[in-house]
């Protein structure tokens, strides 16, 4: 009997309750940040409860997709058929004041500047989810 998972290094998803909201809007090309709905402040990842004020209620904002690039780091290990290297991955501001984790496209890693505008786009995971990628303004996919 074959095993239908994929063999990568890549490690599947988790979709749970609280994050559910997030891959349904990525497959419709939207970033959506969850949000207290107590006391307004955004957080990314989604979880299930605010790390400021506790609270367990949240609903989402759907975010600009403009993003500044903070940090970044350039991935060469585990080796993996389901990646393209090198994998340059950002740390990135949102404006609408919280951060996003996401792999760089489309822009060397030698050209990389910390400060730099970029757009979120989508594109799909190794496992076939839908999630959040970083290009140049006006080159997202
Ligand atoms: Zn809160």
């Amino acid at each position: 009997m074959s095993d239908p998972t994929p063999r990568t290094a890549v490690p599947n998803l988790i979709i749970t309750e609280d994050n559910k909201f997030f891959f349904d809007a990525a497959r419709e090309g939207r970033l959506e940040i969850q949000r207290c709905a107590d006391c307004g402040e955004l957080r990314h990842p989604p979880g299930p409860a605010c790390p400021k004020c506790r609270s367990f209620n949240w609903d989402t904002i759907e975010a600009s997709r403009k993003a500044t690039l903070h940090s970044y780091t350039v991935v060469h290990h585990p080796p993996d058929p389901s990646l393209t290297y090198p994998l340059a991955v950002g740390l990135v501001d949102l404006p609408e004041g919280t951060r996003l984790v996401a792999d760089i496209e489309g822009i060397e890693p030698d050209e990389l500047e910390l400060g730099m505008e970029l757009e979120v786009g989508f594109g799909e995971h190794a496992h076939g989810e839908i999630l959040p990628r970083l290009f140049r303004p006006g080159g997202a996919a």
